[in-house]
């Protein structure tokens, strides 16, 4: 069964992106819990960041620079925090590997 994220990787839901490339997708958060909550989400399915493996390096490292231009973006630059919950006890509740 495809996760919430997929389906917007797919275009099947609707989301208020903010950036996309071939690897990448982010999107603002539909529960926000700051005055700018973005999601920065692998399209590829990877569970959660316990489940990615050394050929996943270069896109953690996408995925790094990408939280670095979104803060730019938004003018958060000088103050943004980029976390990932990894599974349930930790707060994790859709497993498609991403950012907050
Ligand atoms: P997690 O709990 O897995 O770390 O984070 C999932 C995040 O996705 C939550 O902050 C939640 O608000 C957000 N979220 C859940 N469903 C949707 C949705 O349909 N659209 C968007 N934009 N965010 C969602």
């Amino acid at each position: 069964m495809k996760t919430i994220f997929q389906k917007i990787i797919d275009g099947e839901i609707p989301s208020d992106k903010v950036f996309e490339n071939e690897q990448i997708i982010a999107i603002k958060d539909i529960n926000p819990q700051a005055p700018i909550h973005l999601l920065i989400i692998a399209k590829k399915p990877i569970p959660s960041l316990a489940a990615i493996t050394p050929e996943d390096g270069p896109l953690m490292a996408e995925m790094m620079q990408v939280a670095g231009d979104l803060a730019r973006k938004f003018k958060i630059e000088n103050g943004f925090r980029l976390l990932t919950n990894n599974g349930t006890t930790a707060g994790q509740t859709i497993f498609h590997l991403h950012f907050h």
